[in-house]
């Protein structure tokens, strides 16, 4: 436990000294038994919002739908909940849907509550600072042993709650290499269908955690294995369903590369992470209005269709969507172009993402392989027509470097 934040700790013993009781908990202390690197330090107390208020200068509260304490410190942000119950301990301030899902919580309880009320055995361990003791309340220990993904209480239920829980047994199975118990397997299953409810931007959120954390490759092996990459990318799983090898392979080779950018401190993109999943669908529209209209036309409209679909499952913002949109435009380019108009291509802005995208799909369709080298030797030959977005702007305004240019190289 030596690798906990310093600034955690501060604030445990800042807490405990005010007399109330404080733990570290949930993933940070999962990650650390297992030698691994949390990503960030969660403190529960019996203090409520308030209290944490008084303690703490650099304390901001929010959320609506619980109020969390956020603890400043410069770049580190220490997240400290009150214990919250489960509705059937607490004074009924939750509301329920007919499927069992839970659409608010905030009733406050004691730590015991706050334990059986989270996700997965694992993710339920209480880090006491002051006498350096782990407690666990649902058999977590034996499960960290076993590598077991386990959801505490009865599976259905915690499932029907919540059915985000059932991607993030998938994450964490994945990044932890645990195996999930049957019951909670079963309770995926059956209801997994429930994810059709949730808000595509939630489920944003969770594909980004899904694929850009350094495991997808893994995570999207679990989505598969547990049938709930339907409710992500319908798209994608029809295709794979349908037997599409090509693209079976394309996908897998895409995800690899973005664990290795992430592995190796690249970015990656939302925006290309689309464009991938979404290129079964978006290729065979285009096909067909290739008939009627110019390529580059055909290919946007069949983004445009693609891209709706989409949005009634996950949601994507705009920022992304529109290089989405311009890394398909730019394939039939890149697949003719030649001469004056090539150079201006190479010189566009969203080049590289392109390129990168032409080089995965010549790697399932061999056809493709003389442009997609054709492009890597006139890079060689024209280095300085290469991404240069600032050197056209600064004519007319100041070169400013927008998210999107930052975010703009492919996954
Ligand atoms: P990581 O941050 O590595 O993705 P984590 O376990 O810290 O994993 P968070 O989403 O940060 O996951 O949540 C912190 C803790 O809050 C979890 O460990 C779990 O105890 C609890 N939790 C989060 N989401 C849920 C949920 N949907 N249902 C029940 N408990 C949850
Ligand atoms: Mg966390």
């Amino acid at each position: 436990m030596q690798k906990i934040s310093g600034n955690a700790l501060t604030v445990l013993d800042t807490l405990n000294k005010a007399g109330f009781e404080a733990y570290l908990v949930g993933g940070g202390v999962r990650d650390l038994l297992l030698g691994q690197e949390p990503k960030d330090f969660d403190i529960s107390t019996s203090a409520s919002p308030d209290q944490i208020r008084e303690l703490f200068r650099n304390c901001r509260l929010i959320g609506r739908r619980f109020r969390l304490a956020h603890i400043l410190f410069g770049r580190e942000v220490i997240e400290v909940a009150t214990f919250r119950a489960h509705h059937e301990q607490g004074e009924g301030g939750e509301t329920e849907e007919e499927s069992g899902r839970i659409l608010r919580d905030n009733v406050f309880g004691t730590v015991e509550d706050d334990a059986i009320r989270r996700d997965f055995t694992i993710n339920a361990l209480y880090y006491n600072a002051q006498d350096r003791t782990v407690i666990d309340y649902c058999g977590a220990m034996q499960d960290m042993q076993s590598k077991t993904l386990r959801m505490i209480g009865e599976s259905a239920v915690r499932c029907a709650e919540d059915p985000v829980r059932a991607l993030r047994a998938a994450r964490f199975s994945a990044k932890l290499g645990f195996q999930v118990d049957q019951a909670t397997r079963e309770a995926m299953a059956e209801k997994g269908r429930l994810l059709r409810e949730i808000p595509p931007a939630r489920l944003f959120e969770e594909v980004l955690k899904l694929f850009h954390s350094g495991h997808a490759c893994a995570s999207f092996d679990r989505l598969r294995e547990f049938d709930l990459l339907q409710y992500l990318f319908p798209a994608a799983d029809r295709a794979l369903k349908a037997g599409d090898d090509k693209f079976e392979t394309f996908v897998s080779r895409a995800l690899a590369n973005t664990d290795e950018r992430i592995l190796s401190g690249k970015p990656v993109t939302p925006a290309f992470l689309y464009a991938v999943m979404l290129w079964p669908k978006t290729r065979e529209l285009a096909m067909q209005y290739v008939a009627e209209e110019p390529p580059v036309p055909a290919v946007l409209m069949a983004a445009d269709e693609a891209l709706a679909e989409q949005l009634q499952y996950t949601s994507l913002p705009k920022r992304f969507s529109i290089p989405t949109r311009e890394i398909w435009a730019m394939q039939p380019r890149l697949e003719c172009y030649i001469g004056k108009r090539a150079l201006r291509l190479l010189s566009g802005p969203r080049f590289r993402a392109g390129y990168d995208f032409l080089c995965l799909r010549a790697g399932v369709s061999p056809e493709l392989k003389e442009r997609a080298d054709w492009w890597t030797d006139i890079q060689q030959t024209h280095p300085h027509e290469v991404v240069r977005p600032e050197k056209k702007r600064t004519r007319t305004r100041k070169p400013r470097r927008t998210r999107n240019n930052q975010e703009n190289t492919g996954a």
